[in-house]
């Protein structure tokens, strides 16, 4: 490392810029964006004009700004705090040589031989500051890192930094010696104060922080921190970010049969992984010992996390999970997921929604064929209606009688989408008529009925059902 990376306060004296052309005015909007009074010696006198228009056009700081018409070469460097050069050849190496003599930070553009600093590639979210530099050997590299960081950054991160530094002193004056400064702020950005000023829920985040800083005052109590997170369909790149951010942060993993083994594998490393789900021919852990086990850790003081297939709020059980978490007074925080439903369409190319031909999508469970009898199907027999069954598999022959029998199209394309989004993804093809010996098809769960007019869009449907050996063997 030649450069260490700092953070200058740039108001705090006068930079020297010198040169014109498209470098040198880049350099000009970055130092006045940071607040910087410049002084620039734009060079002959022709350059000079040219600068000026540059400069009113620009923005307000005009007064920050002061063009000289002078030799750049004999700039005068006396007073500034930092001198940047854009003149290219001869002009920069003695405006360098002048300015390292006189211990000057000097950077150079495109010359980090001559250069004493040079500028990192900068993500600017307000408060939060990111650079990336290559030791000025690659700008390109550093742009592309750059462009990586800003897609993982949320979008307000700086608006969260500006929220905790209003409350900084406040907490420091209030606080109760047991409490850790460290954890206070932890809590405050992985919690639900971070979360709601993340999604811009600013009043909400504002005064649950003012409170939390109230209460600081008082001794601490272990309190943990628990995280209902949708894990998708399978797929781990379809996890959301947020829930990425959470399960690097767990200290217990609550999972189930319906969480991938890839999902998995992208939790902190050392976080205890406990297994509550179902398995073959056994018992699940029922929900209420979850329940228990969820508040357990978060007393202990741990971050634990509920992961969930899917969507935790679309036939999960996560709203009983929230209920009991908040009335055991555990801060719990919600993260969405991708439903199987739209991961496995938009795996399998299926449009679940079309204008003009499927302007309603219903997601129905179909647990137990009590279930299905306990359905209202004359809901589900428009013709515009597309029906993703969940948890379908077994009863698909009643689905089918009981969406037939209500006037639905015998007709009407069916897709059964098994274990989509996963390695071993496979779906199958044919009409409604069709549907409970299409479901035996496609192996073990979970899988999905989707039922309506945009099935025939599918890319497997148009592919006259390639990869649908139920449908070949039904024609036959
Ligand atoms: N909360 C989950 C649904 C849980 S109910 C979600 O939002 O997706 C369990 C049912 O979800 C399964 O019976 C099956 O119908 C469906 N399912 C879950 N993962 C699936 C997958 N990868 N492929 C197809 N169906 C899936």
């Amino acid at each position: 490392m030649r450069f260490l990376p700092v953070f200058l306060d740039v108001s705090a004296g006068t930079v020297a810029l010198i040169g014109t052309g498209a470098a040198a005015q880049t350099k000009l909007r970055l130092l006045r964006a940071a607040g910087a009074r410049i002084r620039w010696y734009a060079g002959a006198e022709r350059f000079a004009v040219e600068a000026a228009e540059t400069a009113t056009h620009a923005d307000a700081f005009e007064a920050q700004l002061d063009i000289v018409a002078s030799d750049p070469a004999q700039a005068d460097l006396s007073g500034v705090i930092a001198v940047v050069s854009a003149a290219g050849g001869a002009i920069d190496e003695a405006v360098a040589a002048r300015a390292r003599a006189a211990n000057i930070p000097v950077n150079v553009v495109d010359r980090p031989d001559l250069s004493t600093f040079v500028f990192p590639a900068v993500i600017d979210r307000g408060d939060v500051v990111v650079a990336v530099g290559t030791g000025g050997a690659s700008p390109v590299l550093a742009r592309r890192l750059r462009e990586r960081i800003e897609a993982l950054l949320p979008a307000r991160i700086g608006d969260l930094a500006a929220l905790m530094g209003r409350f900084r002193e406040r907490f420091a004056q209030r606080r109760h010696e047991s409490r850790s400064l460290r954890r206070f702020w932890e809590r405050v950005v992985d919690g639900p104060i971070g979360s709601a000023a993340l999604a811009g829920h600013w009043h909400e985040a504002e005064s649950a922080l003012a409170q939390a800083v109230e209460e600081s005052a008082k001794p601490e109590e272990a309190s943990g921190l628990a995280y209902l997170v949708g894990a998708g369909p399978g797929d781990p790149d379809l996890l959301t970010l947020r829930a990425l951010h959470a399960l690097q942060s767990a200290d217990v993993i609550l999972y189930d049969e319906l969480v991938s083994p890839a999902v998995l594998d992208r939790a902190r490393r050392d976080a205890e992984r406990v297994f509550v789900g179902k398995q073959r021919g056994r018992p699940g852990v029922g929900q209420d010992t979850i329940n228990r086990l969820l508040v357990e850790h978060a007393r202990r003081g741990l971050t634990v996390v509920r992961l969930k297939g899917g969507d935790p709020f679309i036939f999960g059980r996560g709203g009983e999970e929230l209920d009991y978490l908040r009335d055991a007074g555990v801060p719990a925080v919600l993260v969405p997921g991708v439903t199987a439903a739209l991961g496995c369409a938009a795996e399998a190319g299926l449009p679940l929604t079309f204008r003009n031909e499927a302007t309603r999508l219903c997601l129905v469970t179909a647990q137990r064929a009590a279930d299905v009898g306990a359905t209202d199907w004359s809901e589900l027999a428009d013709p515009q209606t597309t029906v993703v069954v969940y948890m379908g598999l077994a009863v698909a022959a009643s689905v089918r009688d009981g969406l037939i029998a209500a006037g639905r199209s015998p007709a009407t394309p069916v897709a059964v989408l098994a274990r989509g989004t996963r390695p071993d993804a496979s779906a199958v093809y044919g009409e409604l008529r069709d549907l409970g010996a299409l479901a035996a098809q496609v192996g073990d769960g979970p899988g999905l009925l989707v039922i309506g007019e945009v099935v025939a869009r599918a890319d497997g449907w148009r592919a006259g059902y390639a990869g649908s050996a139920g449908m070949a063997e039904i024609a036959a």
